[in-house]
């Protein structure tokens, strides 16, 4: 059993709130931490801090702030396989997926690497005589993190990299789920040079976030969860005035025309459909696939399930492990139960065999599925693909768009013209063409539309560095002894 406190100001806090979590270990279903349950005063301290740590850091110069993300880069490519270990050991992905987690997250502090040249503002010389104009970019302030149990180390480097290198000081909350992996993040940080103070970590639930939405000294929130809960973070914080880009759940859908490989397209929805068990926001869970392949389609993906290996994360063999928490897993079991009520056809049923140790459910496949039926229009977030058929390209582009997630969708077809026409038709926010979990290198920004965001911006990349900073735009004049004369008229630049 081992213990998870706050982390403010450099070091580990003990917690005196009094309220816990308990950390599971998802492979076997045992109790193995617990982690503290921030309350408003602790919030407090963690706010007074990062408050206190702004002014030094936002004056601290840009090649510095870059030689940091520098650092931090080589230290979490160095400690990999440990931030690994720590992410199946309590979220219960297999080890290869937990390093591709870090691989992706690495992207955002390379990025953040670039700061000075990402700070760079415009200017316009001689604007009127002897004025010139320019913009700059200048941090918030006070930053918080709200993060998901499914990446509890790239989520966070989603945010925290570009915040933090725009001068900006940072408060993460991490999914009380998984914890761990926060605290080794703010260890490194500290030995890549960050100054004390301008990366905390709060844990907690509801009283923790709902502090940090009120709090007047929080300037920016930035959230990734489910949809319910993003919608609640975008409607308070906003409504306390605070900068907000709330991420939210999605149900992906993969439209596969009579063109495509078949043998691609299978192994590809096999691989996005139950890798890290399906607990992606990226994963697809429902294919469209057109009548005429339909049946062929359905039959690869069938004959491909048996060989997923599905078992603890930390043995190599494992392909798949368990859900994150045994609540989880019966919901999730719960719709494979529904299925065949509702009139679709269970053709892999991933309760039959799996193991009992731990909150492991195994890949299952549900055919004939259609809107109305709860498998299909509800956000089920673990191994369950579901087949709807579809008569043509239009009928499957008609379902996406009329969805009410929109996070990422996927065209398997040879014909580019069509898959340019799904680029320009389709009504999500990340598209892959014969590519199924198109989730953007971080120079680019990710994020989905509908009910998949609430905000403006999207996270990370560009749009990221926009989220945390705020434009000022200065107009010069030096005063030229030469034109110098007084003037009541309103200036005018002709
Ligand atoms: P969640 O919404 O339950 O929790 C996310 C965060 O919100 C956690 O830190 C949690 O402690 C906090 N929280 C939970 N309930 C709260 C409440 N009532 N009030 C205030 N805060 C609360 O999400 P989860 O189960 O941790 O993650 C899975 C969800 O996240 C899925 O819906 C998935 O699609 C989504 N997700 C989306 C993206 C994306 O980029 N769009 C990425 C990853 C995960």
């Amino acid at each position: 059993m081992y213990r998870i406190d706050h982390w403010i100001d450099g070091h580990t806090v003990a917690s005196s709130s009094g309220r816990n979590g308990n950390i599971f270990d998802p492979a076997t279903g045992q109790v193995q931490g617990t982690v503290a349950f921030a309350d408003v005063s602790e919030v407090d301290k963690a706010v007074a801090i990062a408050k206190a740590a702004l002014p030094a850091w936002r004056a601290t110069n840009l090649s510095r702030r870059a030689e940091i993300m520098f650092n931090m880069r080589e230290l979490v490519s160095a400690n990999r396989k440990e931030i690994a270990a720590l992410l199946t050991k309590e979220h219960g992905k297999v080890t290869a997926d937990a390093l591709g987690e870090l691989a992706r997250g690495l992207e955002n502090i390379e990025y953040a690497c670039g700061i000075p040249n990402l700070l760079k503002g415009g200017y316009s010389e001689q604007a009127s005589a002897g004025v010139d104009v320019y913009n700059i970019r200048q941090p918030l302030g006070v930053v918080a993190g709200i993060t998901p149990f499914n990446f509890p180390a790239m989520v966070p480097m989603w945010m925290f990299a570009n915040a933090v290198a725009c001068g900006n000081t940072f408060i993460l909350k991490p999914s009380e789920k998984d914890p761990s992996a926060a605290m080794l993040i703010a260890e490194l940080l500290k030995q890549a040079g960050l100054p004390d103070g301008v990366f905390n970590v709060v844990h907690g639930d509801k009283v923790a976030v709902d502090r940090l939405l009120d709090h007047p000294d929080i300037s920016a929130v930035s959230f990734v969860g489910s949809t319910p809960i993003a919608r609640y973070i975008y409607e308070t914080g906003t409504k306390n005035g605070k900068r907000v880009q709330a991420l939210g759940g999605a149900k992906n859908h993969m439209l596969v025309l009579p063109d495509a490989d078949l043998d691609m397209a299978a192994d590809a929805l096999v691989s996005a459909a139950y890798g890290s068990a399906g607990e992606r926001c990226m994963a697809i869970s429902v294919v469209l696939a057109v009548d005429t392949i339909a049946d062929d389609l359905v039959s690869k993906v069938q004959s491909r399930i048996p060989n997923i290996v599905v078992g603890n994360g930390s043995d190599p063999s494992s392909e798949m492990g368990p859900l994150i928490t045994g609540e989880h897993r019966d919901k999730v079991a719960s719709y494979v139960a529904a299925a065949a009520g509702e009139g679709a056809k269970v053709v892999v049923d991933g309760r039959d065999g799996a193991p009992t140790d731990g909150f492991f459910l195994k890949p299952t496949l549900i055919d004939h599925a259609k809107p109305g039926m709860k498998c299909y229009d509800d956000e089920i977030f673990g191994p369950v693909l579901t087949v709807v058929r579809v008569k043509s390209y239009e009928e499957g582009l008609q379902l996406i768009n009329d969805n009410q997630f929109g996070n990422g969708t996927a065209i398997f077809t040879r014909d580019g013209g069509v898959a340019r026409q799904f680029q320009f038709d389709v009504n999500v926010g990340m598209v892959g063409i014969n590519v199924p979990i198109p989730v953007p290198v971080s120079y680019y920004s990710f994020g989905g539309w509908k009910a998949s965001l609430f905000g403006d911006l999207h996270m990370y990349g560009p749009d990221g560095i926009q989220f945390y900073t705020r434009s000022k735009v200065v107009t010069s004049r030096w005063p030229d002894p030469r034109t110098s004369k007084v003037d009541l008229g309103f200036p005018q630049n002709r």
